[in-house]
């Protein structure tokens, strides 16, 4: 078996403790990992805090010239770290395979920004330039859903911003994180980069250490209201990217068949349990029926298993807590719809969950209201386009959102009206390395992606002087 290691000040390190790490597919335990306890992530926030200013000083240029390492050795790694991606988070091999795509893609990005001053006043008397300088530590806190594409979006453009970093994922998918930290232990300064494992009970302590000057968080919207609680204490610098209950809205001038393959596919990937995910549909009462229809037909064919298996399109729900939610969400769907496929939970083991679909059901039943996070997608029906914009909109998410529809203008004036922070037409999880991304209402605070994304991790520095003194 594989010996898991932190990185503390450079070196690979035990843990105080192991934790057994489970293959949901199985629910055997297929690895031992290492577990920080708080005075371990002291050492490594004490590390972090003498590496920065070193860090802090090097030239943008060789720090980009590192996440390059960085992007070049996970992608020489892509097919072993994808591997442990199935077996730790339960998505298929292809999709693993394209969120490490996705990750050396981000970093390889990041790696081609810069952060150059700006002459914002010059003349005979006066010279103001804005600098984007470094924060210090920069805790990343991250969920078990996509374990590297959210880390990528915070370490990257945390180092080339001239911070140091903490990482820390979820208990239940930290191996691939560490296996980026063996990676760093190789590229980057002692201390530049720390991972921590915990059992959830030390993102708690990240989020009000007096050390940290910043904790990018991307996990659920509940937590995220404890982490700006508890940042409150020390003033910490926030990206909180949380929760969202996205609505798919049709449009009466779609084909039912293609339009319910879409909605299929954005309900289903990652078994659901994506931020971004269709959590509910809207369809007009003229397409209600065939939509519904083709929707069950292609739930019942989809080939649910063990990522591991070539022919799987869905793996199971990442972990038992999980599971468990996502099993009340199937008895409220009984309870407050019809369901016309799936609903039924095999025998085990794993933490199987059927793609889902329940019809006839109302905006009060929490299957609706709530994040379901889970592949259990309501289909509702609406009457009126100004009528179901407002039932869209009645929630205190707003991540993001889909528009289908042939009439691209009529699309576009809806989109606008959508109180989400992104809205696709006639696609979905269009998610470009150069757009920034953002929630709108509870489902976040600040920004990820693009050039924003890396202003994040610094803080706005003035130079103003007085010429000719
Ligand atoms: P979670 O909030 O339970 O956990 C996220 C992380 O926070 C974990 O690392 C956990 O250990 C840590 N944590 C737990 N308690 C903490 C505390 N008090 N202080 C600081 N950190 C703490 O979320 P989850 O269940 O792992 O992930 C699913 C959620 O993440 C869903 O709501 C999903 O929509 C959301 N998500 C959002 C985005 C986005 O970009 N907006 C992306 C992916 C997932």
């Amino acid at each position: 078996m594989k010996a898991y290691k932190l990185l503390i000040n450079g070196k690979l390190v035990e843990g105080r403790t192991t934790r057994g790490i489970i293959n949901p597919a199985t629910e055997e335990v297929f690895a031992q990992c290492p577990q920080a306890d708080e005075a371990l992530l002291n050492h490594a926030v004490a590390s972090a805090r003498s590496a920065f200013p070193g860090w802090a000083g090097r030239p943008l240029s060789e720090r980009a010239g590192m996440l390059q390492r960085l992007a070049d050795a996970l992608e020489a790694r892509r097919d072993d770290i994808a591997l442990i991606l199935t077996q730790e988070q339960g998505k298929p091999l292809g999709d693993a395979k394209g969120e490490i795509a996705g990750t050396v893609g981000y970093i390889r990005y990041i790696a081609t920004l810069d952060l150059p001053p700006k002459v914002l006043k010059e003349n005979e008397g006066e010279r103001i330039v804005q600098h984007r300088a470094p924060l210090g530590v920069v805790g990343a806190i991250t969920p078990w859903n996509m374990p590297l594409i959210l880390l990528a979006l915070k370490l990257a453009p945390g180092l080339l911003a001239g911070n140091t970093m903490i990482v820390k994922p979820a208990p239940t998918t930290p191996l691939t994180t560490l296996l980026i930290g063996e990676l760093c232990a190789e590229i980057f300064p002692l201390g530049v980069v720390n991972t921590i494992v915990d059992d959830n009970d030390l993102g708690a302590v990240m989020t009000r250490h007096p050390s940290i000057a910043k904790i990018a968080f991307t996990g659920s919207t509940e937590t995220g209201r404890k982490v700006m609680e508890s940042a409150a204490g020390t003033l910490k610098r926030l990206t909180l990217e949380l929760g969202g209950n996205d609505a798919a809205l049709v449009l009466d001038d779609n084909d039912p068949d293609e339009v319910a393959e879409h909605l299929l596919r954005g309900a289903t990937l990652n078994c659901g349990q994506v931020c971004l995910a269709i959590k509910r549909a809207y369809i007009p009462e003229s397409l209600y029926d065939a939509v519904c229809d083709a929707l069950a037909q292609r739930a019942n064919a989809m080939v649910v298993g063990d990522g591991q298996d070539p022919a799987t399109q869905m793996g199971p729900i990442q972990n038992r807590a999980q599971y468990k939610k996502v099993k009340g969400y199937l008895d409220i769907a009984k309870r407050d719809g019809n369901v016309i496929a799936g609903g039924e939970l095999s025998k085990g083991p794993g933490y199987f969950v059927p793609p889902t679909i329940v019809r006839d059901i109302h905006d009060t039943s929490p299957l609706v209201s709530e994040e379901q996070f889970g592949p259990v997608l309501p289909v509702l029906v609406y009457r009126d386009v100004e009528d179901v914009l407002a039932r869209i909109n009645d929630s205190h998410w707003g991540l993001g959102g889909t528009i289908w529809g042939r009439d691209l203008e009529r699309a576009y004036a809806l989109a606008q009206r959508f109180e989400s922070g992104t809205v696709w037409v006639n696609r979905h999880l269009n998610l470009q390395a150069e757009i920034p991304f953002s929630g709108a209402k509870q489902s976040g605070i600040g920004t990820e992606y693009g050039q924003e994304g890396l202003e994040e991790f610094t803080q706005r520095k003035v130079i103003n002087m007085q010429l000719g003194a």
